[in-house]
C-alpha cells in the first residue's frame, strides 16, 4: 500500500492535465488507483471535473513506470547517474562553453522544479539555454502581453466568464480542450439570458456547435478580423478615449494600421471567407454589450504570427477600457497545468524569473545578486525548435530534458529524432520507461509522478494552487527539484542548491518576486515568502499578486491602469494581417490543423492507459471536408496516408461538414507502441513566430491520399 494518507481522508490536489487547473480530491485505492472527486471548495471548477480529470484514479498503474536510474539502459546508482549527469555537464562546459549545453522543460513541472531548474542553467552554467514545451503552447501570448502591457499578466478570472454578457472564444476548441470552463460558460448561459457565445474558428466544433455564432474564418485571418473590429468600433464611438489618454502610451498608430488592413466590413469579410451579416452581428455584438470576454488559445498561439494576432485581440479590450473589471476582458486559455508558474521563474529562454527581462542589466544584477550567482547570460538562450536545430548541428553538445517529449511533441519530430540521436548526451528525466525519447537517452532518471508530487502550479487566471502528493515514492523514482538539486551540487554548487523540500523552493522563489528595487511589477508574491511549511503545506489557492496591497491576492488587474510600462502604461500594438509562412500549392494542396482531442492528454503517457478515455477515439483520424474527400477518391473510414515536405503518416478517414474544404484536422497524441502509422508532428512545418518563437502547428501544407500497401 502507498498510501500516505493515515486516516481516509482525500488529499486536496491539483489536476494535471489543463490549464484550467481543477481541484482534486483524491483518496488512494491501493498501491495503483485512486478514488478521484472534484474540489467543491476549489475556485477553478467548484467539484466539476471532465472525463480525463474524473479518469485520473485509473492512470496510476506502476506497470511502465521509470523505477531505477538508468545509463544505457543499465540499471544504476543514484549516485552514478547524478555523478554521470553532472559530470558531462561540467565537462561539456568547461570544454566549449556554457552555451553547449541546454535544458528543455516543461509546463508539466511543478513551478518548484522549473524555479531550481532555471536558477542552476541561468546562475550557475551561465546560459540561456533552457527552454520549454510551453513555447508551443501559449509563448505567443506571452510576447503579445509583455508587448501590450510591458509584463506577461493575465488581466482576469474565470469567474469574468460567467459575469459576462458576451463571449468570444478565438482558435479554442474550449468544449474540448478546457472542458469545464466550458460547462461553467454553459451553466452561466442558462441562468443569464443574455449572455451570448460567439466561436471564431476555422473548424465547427463541439464548442461552435454550442455557440450562438460560429465564425469560420480563413485560417490565419484573425488580425483582419479585430483590425476591422478596432475600426468598427471606432466609426461607431465605441473607443474610451478616457482611458486611453490616462492609461496607454500610443495608441494612434494602432488606429491607423486597423484602419488601412481592414478598411470596411465587407473588405473584412472577404479576407476572412465570412457572410458580410454574420461578420456585421458579431462586429454588432460586441460594439454594444460592456460585458465582453475574449478568450482564446492555441488556433491563435501557433501560428508564424501568433503574437501580432494576441496583439490584435488584446488591442480591442484596450481601446474600449474593457478589462480588469468583472465580466470583461482578455483572458489566455493556457494549455498546460503549469504553463504560467514556469513564466513566473523564467522557465523561457528569453527571460528571467520573477518576471524579469533577461536582456536588462538592472534585472540581470538583481537576479544574480538574490541567487549569489557566480554568472548570468547576457542575451536570450534558444528557443525550442532553435535549440533543437542547435543540437542537430552540434552547437549544443549536452541536453537534458525533463517531463516532456520532443521526440514526439515538436515539429517536423523526425528531424528532432535525429538530433537527439546525434546529440552527444541525452540526461532525461521522466516518468515511464519505453517511451520514444527514453531510447534516446544516455541516462534515464526516474522522476515522480502526479500524486506522488508536492508543489504549486499556477493556473490560466493566475490561481496558485497547491499539488499534494497521497502517495508513497514508487522504486527509487524522486521529485525533479531532488534531482536538479543533486546534480548541481556534483557540480559544485551545492550551498545554492542545498534544498532539501519544495517548501523551500518556493518560499525563495516568493521571496525573489519581492525582492526588486521601484517595485512596479505585476507579478508579486512576496506575501507568501514568509510561510511556515505548515502554512505551504495548508495554502489554499489563491491569485497573484499577493502582497502588503493585495494580502489575499487580485481576481482582476488593470481596471485602472497600473501597467507595467513607464508611467504605469499600456501600448495598443499596431498589426498588419501576415500570411502562413508556408501556403499550399499544387504539390500540397491542403491545410494541416493539428490539435487535441477530448478525451487525451499529450502523448497519452497517462490518458493511454484507461479504456474509459482510449474509447472514445480508438486510433489517430484525419477530418476532411466530403468536397475534398471527392477530389482526392477518398472514403468514410478509409486508412489514407498524410505526406507534408517533412514528413508523412496514415490515418483513418472521417468526412465532415465541419472541416473546411481546403483543410485537414488530424490530432497529435499518438506516439510509441500508438504510433505505428507515423507521428503526425513529423508532418508539421518548423515555421516560428518572430516574436515568441512558437511554431506553426495549426497550418503545414499537406496531400492526402488512400493508403495503398506496397
Ligand atoms: Fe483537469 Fe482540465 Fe479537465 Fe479540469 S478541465 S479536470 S484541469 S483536464
Amino acid at each position: 500500500d502507498r498510501s500516505l494518507t493515515a486516516d481516509d481522508a482525500p488529499v486536496a490536489t491539483t489536476c494535471p492535465y489543463c490549464g484550467v487547473g481543477c481541484g482534486v480530491l483524491a483518496k488512494p485505492r491501493g498501491p495503483e488507483s485512486a478514488e478521484i472527486k472534484g474540489d467543491p471548495e476549489h475556485p477553478a471548477n467548484f467539484g466539476r471535473l471532465c472525463s480525463k480529470g474524473s479518469s485520473l484514479g485509473e492512470t496510476l498503474s506502476l506497470e511502465t513506470r521509470l523505477l531505477h536510474p538508468e545509463i544505457r539502459g543499465r540499471r544504476v546508482s543514484w549516485d552514478d547517474a547524478l555523478t554521470t549527469v553532472a559530470d558531462t555537464f561540467r565537462r561539456t562546459i568547461d570544454t566549449h562553453g556554457p552555451d553547449a549545453v541546454a535544458f528543455y522543460v516543461s509546463g508539466q513541472l511543478l513551478t518548484e522544479d522549473y524555479y531550481v531548474a532555471n536558477k542552476l542553467m541561468k546562475g550557475y552554467i551561465g546560459s540561456g539555454n533552457i527552454d520549454t514545451n510551453s513555447r508551443l503552447c501559449m509563448s505567443s501570448t506571452v510576447a503579445a502581453q509583455k508587448r501590450a502591457f510591458g509584463e506577461d499578466v493575465v488581466p482576469g478570472s474565470y469567474e469574468d466568464l460567467e459575469l459576462a454578457d458576451l463571449i468570444v472564444l478565438v482558435g479554442s476548441n474550449t468544449a474540448w480542450c478546457h472542458p469545464v470552463l466550458f460547462q461553467r460558460m454553459v451553466a452561466a448561459k442558462k441562468r443569464n439570458s443574455r449572455l451570448k457565445i460567439v466561436n471564431i474558428d476555422p473548424r465547427r466544433t463541439a464548442t461552435g456547435q454550442s455557440a450562438d455564432l460560429h465564425l469560420p474564418i480563413r485560417p490565419g485571418t484573425d488580425v483582419a478580423l479585430f483590425n476591422g473590429l478596432l475600426n468598427f468600433l471606432r466609426h461607431n464611438d465605441k473607443i474610451d478615449f478616457t482611458f486611453l489618454e490616462n492609461h496607454l502610451g500610443h495608441y494612434a498608430a494602432a488606429f491607423e494600421s486597423a484602419r488601412k488592413a481592414a478598411p470596411s466590413l465587407p473588405a473584412v469579410a472577404q479576407i476572412c471567407g465570412i457572410s458580410e451579416d454574420d461578420l456585421a452581428t458579431f462586429y454588432q455584438w460586441f460594439a454594444h454589450t460592456e460585458k465582453v470576454v475574449t478568450a482564446w488559445s492555441q488556433g491563435v498561439n501557433q501560428s508564424s504570427s501568433g503574437t501580432d494576432k494576441v496583439n490584435s485581440i488584446i488591442n480591442v479590450h484596450l481601446a474600449t477600457g474593457r478589462i480588469g473589471k468583472p465580466g470583461m476582458g482578455p483572458l489566455s486559455l493556457t494549455g498546460q497545468p503549469n504553463a504560467m508558474g514556469g513564466r513566473e521563474v523564467g522557465g523561457l529562454a528569453n527571460q528571467l524569473a520573477a518576471h524579469l527581462d533577461i536582456e536588462n542589466p538592472e534585472h540581470r544584477a538583481l537576479v544574480q545578486a538574490f541567487w549569489n550567482a557566480p554568472r548570468m547570460p547576457t542575451k536570450p538562450g534558444l528557443k525550442a525548435v532553435d535549440l533543437f536545430r542547435a543540437i542537430a548541428e552540434g552547437r549544443i553538445k549536452a541536453v537534458w530534458i525533463m517531463a516532456t517529449n520532443p521526440a514526439v511533441s515538436l515539429p517536423d519530430a523526425n528531424a528532432v529524432r535525429d538530433a537527439l540521436h546525434r546529440c552527444e548526451f541525452v540526461a532525461v528525466s521522466e516518468c515511464e520507461s519505453g517511451t520514444d525519447l527514453g531510447a534516446f537517452a544516455h541516462v534515464n532518471l526516474p522522476a515522480l509522478a502526479w500524486g506522488e508530487k508536492d508543489g504549486t502550479v499556477t493556473n490560466s487566471e493566475r490561481r496558485i494552487s497547491r499539488q499534494r502528493a497521497f502517495l508513497a515514492a514508487p522504486g527509487e523514482a524522486k521529485p525533479d527539484w531532488w534531482i536538479v538539486s543533486r546534480v548541481a551540487e556534483r557540480m559544485g554548487y551545492g550551498e545554492s542548491f542545498s534544498y532539501r523540500s519544495a517548501w523551500e523552493i518556493f518560499r525563495e522563489h516568493a521571496c525573489l518576486s519581492g525582492f526588486r528595487n521601484g517595485g512596479g511589477r505585476a507579478f508579486d508574491i512576496s506575501g507568501l515568502a514568509e510561510l511556515d511549511r505548515a502554512g505551504y503545506d495548508a495554502l489554499k489557492p489563491i491569485q497573484w499578486p499577493v502582497n502588503v496591497d493585495y494580502p489575499n491576492g487580485a481576481a482582476r488587474m488593470f481596471c485602472n491602469g497600473g501597467f507595467s510600462f513607464a508611467g504605469r502604461r499600456a501600448e495598443l500594438v499596431p498589426v498588419v494581417p501576415k500570411a502562413p509562412a508556408n501556403p499550399p500549392d499544387a504539390a500540397y494542396p491542403l491545410v494541416l490543423n493539428t490539435g487535441r482531442i477530448r478525451d487525451q492528454w499529450h502523448t497519452m503517457t497517462r490518458t493511454g492507459k484507461t479504456s474509459r478515455l482510449t474509447n472514445h477515439v480508438p486510433e489517430p483520424f484525419a477530418e476532411l471536408n466530403t468536397n475534398d474527400a471527392v477530389r482526392f477518391g477518398i472514403q468514410e473510414g478509409m486508412l489514407v496516408r498524410l505526406e507534408s515536405r517533412f514528413g508523412q503518416a496514415l490515418a483513418r478517414a472521417r468526412l465532415s461538414e465541419d472541416q473546411q474544404p481546403g483543410s485537414v484536422f488530424v490530432p497529435m497524441h499518438w506516439s510509441g507502441p500508438y504510433a505505428s502509422r507515423g507521428l503526425i508532428n513529423a508532418l508539421v512545418n518548423p515555421a516560428t513566430d518572430p516574436f515568441s518563437g512558437e511554431p506553426e502547428s495549426k497550418h503545414t501544407p499537406v496531400r492526402i491520399a488512400p493508403y495503398r500497401p506496397a
